[in-house]
C-alpha cells in the first residue's frame, strides 16, 4: 500500500516514520525537493517544522548538512560497493542532526547484490536513520525491496505550475523529467520534428525518412521517441491510430536504452509505421 506525501509528513510530526521509504512518481527534481522537505522536517529545531530559518533547515537547503547522504548510480548501476560504503558510515554516531537521511537516487538501478545488502541494513536499521529509495517507476524496483519499504507516491505537479514551460509539460504527457528534456531540446524544434514524422508516416513518403533525423545527440533520440509515444498514445485514444503504432514505439524505446545505432533504430521505426499505413485503425 502506498501513502501520500501529505500523510507521510503527518507521520513525521507524530514521530512514527518507517526507516525504509520508497518515494516514487513525478520527476527527479520534484522527488529531491520532497526529500529535502522531509529532511528539514526531521531535523528542524523549531516547533513549526520546517521553519526554513534554523541552522539545520539552512544547511539542508544549501546541501551542506553532514547527516544527509545521496547515492547515485556510477555509470549505469548502483553497485554493492556503494551500499557497503554507505553501510560503514551509517552505523557510526550521527554528526549533528536529529536524523540521518540517506537518499538512493534512481533506486531502480540497484544491482541485485546491492539491493540484498540494503535489505540486510533494513533488518538491523541504524539508529536515527531514514533510508529513502527514489525512482520514477515503482515497478522497476526489485520486488523484495519494494515489499519491505513504505511506498510514498508523489504526483506530478499540475499544468498550472509550469507557466513558461507549460507547452513542454503538455508535450511530455505530464512527465516532469521528459518535460525538462524537451525544454532543453527546444519545444518548437520538437513540435516540428513530431509533425514531420507524423506527416511522413501518413503520406508514406519513405524517402523523407532518411532526412528526418539529421544527427541528433544520443540523448535526443530517446527524448524524441518518448515524446512520440505521448503523441501517439493521445492519437490512439482519439481513435486516430491503431494501438500497434504504440507497441512498436515501446520496442524501439527498449532498443534505444541499449547500445544501438539510434538513428537507424528510429528510421526502422518510421519505416514500420509507414508499412502500417498512417491512418489505419484495426
Ligand atoms: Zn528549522
Amino acid at each position: 500500500m502506498s501513502t501520500s506525501f501529505e500523510l507521510l509528513k503527518k507521520a513525521v510530526l507524530e514521530n512514527r516514520l518507517a526507516h525504509l521509504l520508497l518515494l516514487y512518481g513525478s520527476g527527479a527534481k520534484e522527488r529531491f525537493n520532497a526529500v529535502l522537505e522531509l529532511a528539514a522536517m526531521l531535523n528542524c529545531i523549531k516547533d513549526i517544522k520546517p521553519c526554513g530559518e534554523c541552522p539545520a533547515c539552512k544547511k539542508i537547503k544549501s546541501g551542506s548538512h553532514p547527516d544527509i547522504y545521496c547515492l547515485q548510480p556510477l555509470k549505469t548501476s548502483i553497485g554493492i560497493e556503494q551500499i557497503l560504503a554507505l553501510q560503514e558510515k551509517i552505523y557510526r554516531k550521527i554528526y549533528e542532526g536529529k536524523y540521518r537521511i540517506c537518499v538512493i537516487d534512481e533506486a531502480d538501478k540497484l544491482t541485485l547484490a546491492a539491493a540484498n545488502a540494503l535489505l540486510k541494513i533494513a533488518e538491523e536499521p541504524p539508529a536515527q536513520t531514514i533510508i529513502i529509495l527514489s525512482c520514477g517507476n515503482i515497478e522497476a524496483i526489485i520486488p523484495t525491496l519494494r515489499s519491505r519499504a513504505q511506498a510514498i507516491y508523489l504526483p506530478s505537479p499540475p499544468l498550472t505550475e509550469w507557466k513558461d514551460e507549460a507547452e513542454a509539460f503538455s508535450l511530455s504527457g505530464g512527465d516532469p523529467d521528459l518535460a525538462r528534456k524537451i525544454q532543453e531540446f527546444g519545444v518548437e524544434k520538437m513540435k516540428d520534428l513530431l509533425q514531420s514524422y507524423l506527416e511522413i508516416i501518413q503520406t508514406g513518403d519513405f524517402l523523407k525518412v532518411f532526412a528526418l533525423f539529421p544527427a541528433l545527440e544520443k540523448e535526443d533520440y530517446l527524448t524524441f521517441t518518448q515524446a512520440l509515444a505521448v503523441t501517439v498514445k493521445d492519437m490512439i485514444s482519439k481513435g486516430a491510430l491503431s494501438p500497434i503504432f504504440l507497441s512498436e514505439i515501446g520496442k524501439t524505446l527498449e532498443l534505444l536504452k541499449k547500445q544501438v545505432n539510434n538513428r537507424l533504430a528510429l528510421e526502422v521505426l518510421a519505416l514500420k509505421h509507414i508499412s502500417y499505413g498512417g491512418n489505419r485503425i484495426d
